[in-house]
C-alpha cells in the first residue's frame, strides 16, 4: 500500500485502481504512514505554522431542505436568528482585535439576505478592514450574484460540493438541487476570479468508495484552492438521524491524500473532526492541514448553528480560546499564523 502514497506523493496522481486498493485496504499502519508524508508536504510548504479564519455564523435561516442538515427548512424545532449587520461588524471588530485577518461569512441561504444586502455587507468589511480576506461560505447563488458580491471585495468562496456522484447527490438533496448545479456553481466562482474552496462529507449515508474516487478525481481535475471535508455527523431532527457518523480514520486518510496531490492547497482542520473527537483537530495537522477556523459568532447564537449533533464550538473552537488553540499546537510543534494566508501558487 506504501507504494501508492509514495506515488502520489511524487506524481500527485494516482489511477482509480489504486485509489480503489488504498481506501479499501488501508490499515493503521498505512494510515499513520499516508499522516506522515502529508504533514511533510504540509511542513515543506507551509513551515509549521496554521492559518486562522475567523468564522462569523451570519443567519441559519436556509430555503433548503437538505436531508442531513439540522438547519433545514423542514426542521421546525430549529431556533432560527439571523445577525443584524451591527453585529457582524462587531464580530469583525473583535476578530480584529485579536489578530484574525480573514473572517468568513457562514450562512444559510436565508432569503431574507438579498443580494443587496450582502453586497452592502462585503462592501462595508471591505472598506473597514482593508488587509482582511473576506471569505463567503453562503451557498448557491448565480453567475451574477458571485459576480457582484466578487466586486464589493469578497476574495473566497466555500462551497462543498458534497458528492460528485450525480445520483448520490438527489439521495442526500430534495430534487430542487442538483449535483449538476452544484458543480456549474463551482466552475462559475473560479471563472469569475475567487479562491474556491470544496470537499465532502466523509460517510455520508449511501456514500460508497467508487463515490469517494469520483471525489478524489474530481478535485484533481478541479484544483480547488481550499479544500474542506469532514465526518458525517448525524444531526437528531433530521430524516438521517440514525445513520452512523463517518469515520474518522478515513476522513484522516483523505485529508492526507489531498494534502499529497495538491500540495499548496489550503486545509482545514475542520470543526466536525473537533467534534468526534478532543484530539480531533490536532491529528487533522498531524495529517497535512493547514488551517483552523475558530468561531467568531456571538456565544448567543453559536449553539442555535447546529448543523449536527453537538457541534463543537466552545473551548478551543471559540475565538476567546485562541490561547489554549496555541497550548495544543505547542504539544506538536505548531504555531497559530496571523498572516492573511492566501493561496500562493
Ligand atoms: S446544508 Fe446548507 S443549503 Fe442545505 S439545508 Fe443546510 S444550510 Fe441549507
Amino acid at each position: 500500500m506504501k507504494q501508492w502514497i509514495d506515488k502520489l506523493r511524487k506524481e500527485q496522481h494516482l489511477s482509480k485502481e489504486e485509489y480503489r486498493e488504498l481506501l479499501t485496504f488501508f490499515d493503521k499502519e498505512t494510515l499513520a504512514y499516508a499522516n506522515k508524508q502529508a504533514q511533510e508536504v504540509s511542513l515543506s510548504q507551509f513551515g509549521n505554522r496554521i492559518y486562522i479564519r475567523g468564522l462569523i455564523e451570519i443567519s441559519n435561516y436556509c430555503r433548503n431542505n437538505c436531508y442531513y442538515c439540522g438547519i433545514r427548512k423542514g426542521n421546525p424545532l430549529a431556533v432560527r436568528y439571523r445577525l443584524s449587520s451591527e453585529e457582524i461588524m462587531e464580530c469583525c471588530a473583535q476578530g480584529y482585535a485579536l489578530g484574525f485577518r480573514t473572517f468568513v461569512l457562514q450562512g444559510g441561504e436565508d432569503p431574507a439576505m438579498t443580494d443587496e444586502k450582502t453586497e452592502q455587507l462585503v462592501a462595508t468589511i471591505r472598506k473597514n478592514y482593508p488587509d482582511c480576506a473576506i471569505t463567503l461560505s453562503l451557498g448557491e447563488k448565480s453567475y451574477e450574484a458571485y459576480e457582484r458580491l466578487f466586486k464589493a471585495g469578497a476574495n473566497r468562496y466555500l462551497l462543498r460540493h458534497e458528492t460528485y456522484d450525480f445520483a448520490h447527490y438527489a439521495q442526500l438533496h430534495p430534487k430542487e438541487l442538483s449535483g449538476e448545479h452544484r458543480i456549474q456553481c463551482l466552475r462559475n466562482l473560479k471563472a469569475i476570479g475567487y479562491q474556491t474552496g470544496t470537499g465532502m462529507m466523509v460517510g455520508s449515508p449511501g456514500q460508497t468508495i467508487d463515490h469517494l474516487i469520483a471525489d478524489l478525481c474530481f478535485i484533481e481535475e478541479f484544483r480547488p484552492e481550499m479544500i474542506g471535508m469532514g465526518p458525517f455527523i448525524p444531526h437528531h431532527d433530521t430524516p438521517f438521524a440514525d445513520s452512523p457518523a463517518g469515520s474518522v480514520d478515513l476522513t484522516l486518510l483523505l485529508l492526507s491524500i489531498f494534502r499529497l496531490m495538491h500540495p499548496k492547497a489550503l486545509i482545514p482542520a475542520t470543526t466536525a473532526l473537533a467534534t468526534l473527537g478532543n484530539d480531533g483537530r490536532i491529528r487533522g495537522i498531524l495529517a497535512g492541514a493547514n488551517v483552523v477556523m475558530p468561531n467568531l459568532s456571538p456565544s448567543t447564537t453559536r449553539q442555535k448553528y447546529e448543523l449536527y449533533n453537538n457541534k463543537a464550538s466552545l473551548g478551543a473552537e471559540a475565538a476567546e480560546g485562541l490561547v489554549l488553540l496555541q497550548q495544543q499546537l505547542d504539544t506538536i510543534g505548531y504555531q497559530i499564523s496571523f498572516d492573511r494566508g492566501d493561496f500562493i501558487d
